[in-house]
């Protein structure tokens, strides 16, 4: 099976400038090669008016008809504040083995909790939930290696604890050389 080509689609999402390096972690870390869309994504039908949140669910829906092969993933990255019903928000989703990932950046500044701006911060975390989320769509579940980046983070502080590669049993899971 040739390897799936990540199809990158940023909406609302102002942080441009950290979309190279986001690429680039990705397709070294995950051995994915990346494309950036231009496309313009429609995500207001994903709002719930009562959280006054987005769905992460219906908006992964939404990403999949975006699709452009059937090999390939997409990752829509996005400033939105997301939310599943279960929980009070979330990071980003994505369906084990599914096509479509999101991650926002809403909640990963440090601004967000009243602390000083970090942009580098910022973007070091993004590039974490990103590869994060893409690591579901191949199919792998939760680590418990404390630094594999497939470790679950409730709160931003578990973020910044793990890197932003796969640990080895999860690379062999991912079947990445
Ligand atoms: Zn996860
Ligand atoms: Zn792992």
């Amino acid at each position: 099976m040739p390897m799936a080509t990540v199809l990158i689609l940023p909406f609302v999402f102002k942080r441009s400038q950290d979309l190279d390096e986001v690429t680039k972690k990705i397709q070294s870390n995950l051995s994915m090669p990346c494309k950036l869309s231009h496309l313009h994504f429609n995500h207001h039908y994903a709002f719930d008016t009562v959280r006054d949140q987005y769905h992460s669910t219906r908006l992964l829906k939404g990403l999949e008809t975006q699709i452009e092969q059937k090999e390939n993933k997409i990752l829509g990255i996005t400033h939105l504040d997301l939310f599943i019903p279960i929980l009070t928000y979330v990071f980003g989703e994505a369906h084990l083995n599914g096509p479509a990932a999101v991650a926002s950046d809403y909640r990963l500044n440090p601004q967000f909790y009243g602390l000083p701006p970090n942009p580098e911060l910022v973007k070091e975390r993004l590039i974490k939930e990103c590869i994060h989320e893409l690591g579901h769509t191949l199919g792998l579940r939760h680590c418990p290696n404390p630094q594999c980046v497939m470790r679950t983070s409730t709160y931003v502080e578990e973020i910044d604890l793990k890197l932003d590669t796969l640990c080895s049993r999860c690379r062999k899971m991912a079947d990445i050389s």
